[in-house]
């Protein structure tokens, strides 16, 4: 199952399931209904990648008092 972003001639945005690329082309030639208004002349909008750019782990950082251990790179 994949999900679009579709954008209907009206303006309006929606999303819309579909099983697979063949399934949204078989689906489109017949028309796609807008569930705001009803018509049918929609199209793929820029979809926005779901999955973000994973975000660096921030690196830990030594507390002022040190780590407590004889190892801190901050305490050399
Ligand atoms: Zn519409």
């Amino acid at each position: 199952m994949i999900v679009y972003a579709l954008h209907c001639a009206c303006g309006h945005d929606f999303d819309q399931w579909f099983d697979n690329m063949a399934d949204y082309d078989a689906k489109k030639a017949v028309g796609i209904p807008c569930p705001s208004c009803g018509g049918t002349e929609v199209a793929k909008a820029i979809m926005a990648p779901r999955v973000g750019k994973s975000q660096p782990a921030p690196a830990p950082a030594c507390a002022p008092g040190g780590c407590g251990g004889g190892g801190c790179p901050m305490m050399m």
